[in-house]
């Protein structure tokens, strides 16, 4: 027996194993062969303070220490590099435009507005006399999610932990203080369950019998492509709109592009839709003077969110030592240290850490009341085994 099962070692997972192994010991339990397979190897990799409602930049906020400066041995290279993000307007969105603006300057590194005429020295393929005003978000920093992920989850095997592969959780019962999983991999048992199951986390809840929060799994597209011939652009921000209609950033030598699509699909390995990349192609060659010739390798992945888009990090009002750690919708990554933590806390019932995250932002407790879900959504209707 252990201490705590977490399921799910996706990077919300191994965040929660990573805190939680300073406390007892802790088993990742991970339906796939390989962690990171859904949502988290699928990421564009950026960390913006600038991004999501007041309670996920608190939380970003909250996140940027660790990633800067993780403990000695966390990773062998640096988890954040410079990148910043252009967001472009076009005549018609100025209102939402200046709203934008008048937020990010409040940001850590503040939003700086810059000179339309100018805005090809920061991205020389952004197509001249489209836009009407353009801003730069100086602070937002590329990830290295893969090393983050990895430095979680080394962290909970150095720390006695282990994290079991191929272990789909496929029941959840309790019975004397105890949580027994049945996986593909075991039975495990633990006082104590983290639910961070990114786009299954509502069907973990419904086999423990734990009210469903109304999570909608929502799919995005993106695809690599070639910048143009001889030019590097490894330095580029990433571009955007401000009705974020599309984006592309540098990786790895091309071009990573979004057509920032949020199609809501049942929980699935996610596959790109012909029609987004399409799109994204349309929306980037209008916006550039880029020609995508060849869409090198197109994916997609989903951006599971609650029903008020803000993360779920807390302890089920319904159920005691079932712990929440889901809804992290396209945030996932970038506030995964501070999410973890506050998830340790739940599950450990120590006081949340004093970063300036309201922890009932975030608590589950905020939905008891809500008649958010439907009644084809309520838990006596829902499944309650994982096909
Ligand atoms: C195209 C795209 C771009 C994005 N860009 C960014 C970005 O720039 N910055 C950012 O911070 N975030 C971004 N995100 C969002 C981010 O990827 C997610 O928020 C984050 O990965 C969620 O992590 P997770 O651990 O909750 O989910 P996942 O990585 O999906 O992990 C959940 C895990 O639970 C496992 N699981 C499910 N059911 C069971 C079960 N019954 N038993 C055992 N295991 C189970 C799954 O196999 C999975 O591995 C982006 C997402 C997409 C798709």
């Amino acid at each position: 027996m252990g201490d705590f099962l977490v399921v799910g070692a996706g990077v919300a997972g191994a965040a929660a194993g990573y805190f939680l192994s300073e406390y007892g010991h802790v088993t990742l339990l991970e339906m796939e062969a390989v962690p990171g397979y859904h949502s988290t190897g699928r990421s564009a990799a950026l960390f913006s303070e600038y991004y999501g409602n007041p309670t996920v930049r608190a939380l970003t906020a909250a996140s940027r220490t660790f990633l800067l400066t993780p403990p000695p041995g966390f990773a062998d290279g640096p988890l954040l590099a410079p990148r910043g993000v252009l967001t472009l307007c076009p005549a018609g969105g100025e209102e939402e435009f200046a709203a934008m603006l008048a937020d990010g300057l409040s940001a850590p590194v503040p939003v700086r507005e810059v000179d339309v005429a100018e805005v090809t020295r920061h991205c020389p393929v952004v197509r001249p006399g489209r836009y009407v005003r353009a801003m730069v978000k100086p602070g937002a920093m590329d990830i290295d999610v893969d090393l983050l992920h990895q430095g979680f989850l080394r962290g909970v095997r150095a720390r006695g932990g282990a994290v079991v592969m191929r272990a789909r959780v496929r029941a959840l019962s309790r019975s004397g203080g105890l949580w027994r999983a049945a996986t593909d991999a075991g039975e495990f048992t633990a006082p104590v369950v983290v639910d961070a199951a990114g786009a299954w986390a509502d069907e973990v809840a419904a086999l423990a019998g734990v009210r469903p929060l109304g999570l909608t799994p929502l799919r995005r597209t993106a695809f690599m492509a070639d910048p143009p011939a001889g030019v590097d652009a490894a330095r580029w921000p990433m571009v955007t709109d401000v009705a974020d209609s599309f984006y592309f950033k540098p990786e790895s030598g091309r071009l990573l592009v979004s057509p920032s699509d949020a199609t809501p699909v049942p929980p699935c390995d996610a596959r790109p839709d012909d029609l987004d990349v399409a799109r994204a192609v349309e929306r980037v060659e209008e916006a550039t003077t880029l020609r995508i010739r060849g869409v090198r390798r197109a994916w997609a992945g989903l951006r599971t969110a609650a029903p008020d888009d803000t993360p779920v990090v807390g302890e089920a009002p319904d159920a005691p030592g079932f712990v929440w750690l889901a809804g992290l919708g396209g945030y996932g990554v970038q506030t995964s240290p501070a999410a973890g933590r506050i998830a340790a806390a739940a599950a450990t019932r120590t006081p949340p850490p004093a970063d300036g995250v309201d922890p009932a932002a975030l608590s589950p407790g905020r939905f008891a009341a809500a008649s958010h879900i439907t009644e084809s959504e309520t838990f006596a209707s829902r499944r309650t085994t994982v096909e």
